[in-house]
């Protein structure tokens, strides 16, 4: 279940304790914590993504329906048949639907790499790899795939515009770089000689 609270954005309730309201990436640490503060409460742990930590009773629905099970399977199925796909855009976050933000998109921090427990759907995020549609009827299935398509063009360009920018700065510094040392061996050389 996840709440949207004013400045601090989306937040998910923690199964242990319905009180505590945590931020999506920081769920699976939480749970790590919580789950040992609270042993007399037993939670199966989804295969598909390890923050879902589920009611033994409804643990079978969980994962016929978990939406990273989508994910997980179709970064399965991309990696051998359809490697070649152009990368995935991250949208400008006033782009992301409530089930992204829900799932942690806009929330990339590299900084804290090292408290990140494995998450095999954000793996496969990551990854760049195609989200399959979700959606339950034909048109709306199209029109995933069609705004799908557009991200994914949207984000090669961009990806591509970056890497020029990046080589053209990094030319730059080289040049910059070869420049300095010749203007000092000029300056020097005629003083040795005298
Ligand atoms: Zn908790
Ligand atoms: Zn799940």
């Amino acid at each position: 279940m996840s709440i949207f609270v004013p400045l601090y954005g989306e937040l998910l309730q923690c199964p242990y304790e319905r009180s505590h309201l945590i931020r999506p990436e920081r769920m699976q640490v939480h749970l790590i914590k919580c789950e040992r503060q609270h042993p007399h409460i037993k939670l199966e742990k989804c295969l598909f993504n390890y923050s879902h930590h589920i009611k033994p009773e409804e643990y079978q629905e969980h994962l016929r329906t978990c939406n990273d099970r989508i994910l997980v399977e179709s970064c399965l199925y991309t990696t051998e048949g359809e490697a070649a796909k152009p990368p995935p855009v991250q949208p400008p976050v006033e782009e992301y639907t409530p089930e992204q933000l829900a799932a942690g998109w806009g929330e990339e921090n590299w900084d804290d790499m090292n408290e990140k427990p494995y998450d095999p759907a954000k793996y496969c995020r990551e990854n760049k790899i195609i989200q399959k549609a979700r959606l339950m009827t034909k048109s709306e299935r199209r029109e995933f795939y069609r705004q799908e398509t557009i991200r994914h063009d949207m984000l090669a360009k961009k990806e591509m515009a970056e890497k020029e920018a990046l080589e053209m700065a990094e030319k730059q510094a080289k040049e910059e770089a070869m420049a300095l040392p010749k203007k000092q061996t000029k300056k020097r050389s005629p003083k040795k000689k005298n």
